[in-house]
């Protein structure tokens, strides 16, 4: 990935496809249990619990960007992780359900040849793996690292007791100690509703943004000179304007208030403005990709971090964009639509610009959270 903005779309993955999405294939996926690059330092449970309610984070997405021109990141991925409780989002701005890893290996490595993975796809079906090569297990409900194990059959792994006690309700129980109950097999009988702790999982297709869209998309906000937007923005004001003098009883606001409304609401819903004009060609990308380049596209005048609200990484170096995920994944996620549920306006991923660490480790990057404005519309669902 280099250059100019790229985006990411969700493709379906049958059966047929998944071998696609495991590690040697250096895959960018969306959902199911993580890929994992490197195979020493991963993510403890620890690290990867919800600020929040204190529960296992779900895998959300990873995206293989390796840099160009650094042997130590020949291979490179990042590992997103959003915690399934509707509750834990009512607050935007950094952490708090979300958390983001870097893994990244120079092309000589212990785990992967140096030549590219054949495109042909594999003589019989690839199942996510139980372990590691190190021989470390993985969790078998959500592939994360599993060093607690069935007290009774001693072979079912798992990060802890949350996804144990949830395998055992959902069908282990039964299965406990049989011969067919491998390792990671997928789960035939998950039971929907609370039992669902994986998103349902998807290849992310990568292609270039193309550079055609309104010149004055990329304005900077607070400029409201731009041509388009004048006439619409005065029929709105003059919209509040008739509303103020029409006024609901003694009670109303005077006169600097309500313009003050009006500015704030006209500022906000340009933005929103931009950001769809900005997608609109592309309506269905689900990422957007430039680290380094041209930032995000904010979904709203709120909760846009200032440089101060971006921490720089443990090495001490700042930390620039590299990409951000956009509402439009929540289509994809299966979440409820019904009452509260998992929400976002944007998902903004910053990481090291010195990219930072080395082959044996998971480096914890930043990831940042704006909702959309309570006064613009809700992104409307493209399902
Ligand atoms: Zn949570
Ligand atoms: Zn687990
Ligand atoms: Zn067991
Ligand atoms: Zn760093």
């Amino acid at each position: 990935m280099a250059g100019g903005v790229e985006l990411g779309f969700a493709a379906a993955a049958g059966p047929e496809d998944a071998w696609r999405l495991r590690s040697a294939y250096f895959p960018s996926k969306l959902g199911g249990r993580p890929a994992w690059l490197g195979e020493d330092g991963l993510p403890g449970l620890g690290a990867l619990r919800c600020a929040r309610c204190q529960q296992p984070r779900a895998f959300l997405l990873q995206l293989y960007a390796p840099l160009p021109g650094r042997r130590d990141a020949f291979h490179r991925s990042l590992f997103v992780f959003a915690c399934r409780g509707a509750a834990c989002y009512r607050l935007p701005g950094p952490g708090g359900p979300l958390c983001v890893f870097r893994s990244q290996l120079p092309r000589r490595n212990r785990f992967y040849p140096e030549e590219p993975p054949p495109e042909d796809p594999p003589p019989g079906p690839v199942a996510p793996p139980g372990r590691l090569r190190s021989g470390a297990r993985l969790c078998r409900v959500c592939g994360c690292l599993g060093p607690r194990a069935c007290g009774r059959c001693h072979r079912a792994a798992y990060c802890g007791t949350e996804h144990q006690a949830l395998d055992w309700r959902r069908g282990h129980r039964r299965t406990c100690g049989q011969a067919g109950d491998a390792d990671n097999s997928e789960n035939a009988t998950t039971a929907p509703g609370e039992d669902k702790f994986l998103f349902p999982e998807y290849e992310i297709l990568i292609e270039p943004e193309e550079p055609e869209f309104p010149a004055d998309s990329s304005a900077d906000p607070d400029d409201d000179k731009g041509a388009a937007g004048t006439s619409k923005e005065a029929e709105e004001q003059e919209e509040h304007r008739v509303s103020s003098s029409t006024g609901e009883g003694s009670q109303s606001l005077d006169e600097e208030t309500l313009e003050a409304m009006a500015k704030h609401e006209t500022e906000d819903d340009k933005i929103f403005r931009m950001f769809k004009e900005r997608i609109a060609a592309e309506p269905e990308q689900i990422i957007r990709y430039c680290r380094g380049g041209e930032g995000p596209i904010w979904v709203s005048r709120e909760n846009i971090p200032k440089e101060q609200d971006i921490p720089n990484c443990a090495c001490g170096a700042k930390r620039v964009f590299e990409f951000q995920i956009m509402p439009q994944i929540l289509n994809h996620l299966q979440v409820d639509s019904l009452g509260e549920s998992i929400d976002w306006g944007t998902l903004v991923v910053y990481t090291c610009a010195e990219n930072c660490g080395d082959e044996n480790e998971y480096v914890e990057e930043f990831i940042w959270k704006q909702d959309f404005s309570t006064s613009s519309i809700k992104f409307p669902s493209s399902s």
